[in-house]
């Protein structure tokens, strides 16, 4: 804890935030007014982090499913001081590079599933997707079709929050009043079986209907103009929901027939969340591209990547021979202090198993939930992978009724587990609650999780 910020008052702090911060995705009118609360975090180890009220709270969402070694590990932190005291900045421009940004790049690639060839690294998850949009465009021109350009998505997917990866995210929140999608952006079926709208239909059924869903739209569009499809491996944001059996190898099948790239945004499944080191190893995906972010640095500095395949990378140096160098780039991309956070982070994931013990640490939570809550009349599933799990509540759950939305149910449980001490997420769409902790999550502390779960939810429903 800092005591040089003692002086200021939480009250002082507050008044300060509402009149000068503008905070992504918050309610602004209410937040101004003083109708929701700020509060300013001092602190962190291991899976709990610590407010400037001295109140401890486990953090089993690891900031923004982020924090995946958990928090106050001294071997990044010190990697990033030597980093910024050799050299904090330089570019990567034109052939330009650190120890760390190659060494890093190496070791990505070494991690990464077969085929991929390079790595071009960016600041966050939203500029990544970016970047892939434009590389899938420039691969298209170079090959002489310019007319294979839109870039198929899911509904319920999230791939950022920029002009192209707003419109990409497949959640209305993200799109309202923001004049978002983009025309060359479409959705498709999401894979989240549990919502299916037919109930009767067999998971395999839904897969089926999934792929010929794609099928249709990439009729209707012309398969001419569709360029990639771009999904995350189990959905994030849009609901926590690992896909069905046998999702990605009907997806891909259909990709492959018509010739469309695939896109394997990772942002969140990268670097062990599932139990594997990549979401696509986990799904057997095969993709063009994988998009990188949050457990690349444990976000112990702002870092991101495209992953690009080696079929994609012969067509980016052709171009470069027919058109001279690639004109994208940004000034921190590769950044010294975000690349030697990089390598510390990933050395630390190897060395404390963190890969293994998602799997392991994971299985053993998401019975403890199934095995507390399970029964609950209000909880309709209870779902998840490696370390990223959700509980699903809904009204009714033999007539599979949801609650009006306005009834927030997701945000109460989920303001009643911080009560308890615990941070879940209510996820945006849905009575969601969302869990992705820290990778080196105990036994003990899943147990923590799912005691103080189970009061809330006591409180929430009586
Ligand atoms: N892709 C996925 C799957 C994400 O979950 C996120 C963020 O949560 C992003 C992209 C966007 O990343 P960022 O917020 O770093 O721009």
């Amino acid at each position: 804890m800092r005591k040089d910020t003692a002086l200021l008052t939480n009250d002082m702090l507050a008044l300060w935030d509402r009149e000068n911060f503008f905070h992504p995705s918050t309610h602004l009118a209410k937040h101004a007014r003083g109708e929701t609360a700020t509060r300013v975090i001092t602190g962190g180890k291991g899976v709990w982090i610590e407010d400037r009220d001295g109140r401890k709270l486990l953090d089993a969402f690891a900031g923004l499913y982020c924090v995946n070694v958990g928090y106050g590990r001294t071997e990044i932190t010190d990697a990033i001081a030597e980093q910024a005291k050799q050299l904090a900045y330089y570019h990567a421009y034109v052939g330009h590079g650190t120890e760390a940004s190659i060494t890093l790049s190496k070791m990505i690639l070494d991690r990464a599933p077969a085929g991929m060839s390079k790595v071009y690294f960016g600041l966050g998850g939203s500029d990544a997707n970016e970047t892939n949009v434009k590389l899938v465009w420039y691969y298209n021109n170079i090959l002489g079709r310019p007319q294979k350009k839109k870039i198929i998505s899911r509904w319920r997917g999230y791939h950022g929050s920029g002009l192209m990866t707003g419109s990409l995210t497949g959640l209305g929140l993200f799109h309202k009043k923001f004049d978002l999608p983009l025309t060359q952006v479409l959705h498709t079926e999401a894979p989240y079986y549990y919502r299916r709208a037919d109930l009767s239909m067999s998971e395999a059924d839904f897969v089926a209907h999934c792929a010929a869903e794609l099928e249709s739209l990439i009729a209707r569009e012309g398969a001419d103009t569709i360029a990639a499809f771009i999904g995350e491996p189990a959905l994030g944001t849009g609901g926590l929901v690992p896909p069905p059996a046998g999702y990605w190898e009907a997806i891909q099948a259909v990709l492959e027939k018509h010739d469309i790239l695939l896109i394997a945004d990772e942002v969140v499944t990268g670097f062990g969340r599932l139990g594997t080191m990549f979401g696509s190893d986990h799904y057997g995906m095969r993709p063009d591209i994988i998009t990188i972010a949050k457990g690349l640095t444990s976000a112990y500095a702002p870092l991101s990547g495209s992953i690009v395949s080696d079929r994609m990378w012969q067509v980016l140096m052709q171009g470069t021979d027919e058109n001279g160098p690639i004109g994208h780039g940004w000034t921190y991309s590769a950044h010294p202090i975000g690349a030697a956070a990089g390598v510390a982070n990933l050395n630390l994931i190897d060395s404390l198993g963190l890969v293994n013990n998602a799997g392991d640490t994971g299985a053993y939570f998401l019975a403890a939930l199934r095995d507390r809550l399970g029964a609950h009349a209000n909880v309709g599933d209870i779902r998840g992978e490696g370390l990223l799990v959700a509980v699903e509540f809904v009204q009714d759950r033999d007539t599979r009724t949801y609650f009006d939305p306005a009834d927030t149910i997701g945000a109460k449980v989920a303001g009643a587990l911080l009560a308890e001490g615990v941070i879940g997420r209510a996820m945006p769409e849905g009575d969601i609650l969302g869990f992705a902790p820290p990778l080196c999550l105990t036994r003990a502390e899943a147990d923590e999780i799912v005691g103080r779960l189970d009061k809330a939810v006591a409180t929430v429903f009586g």
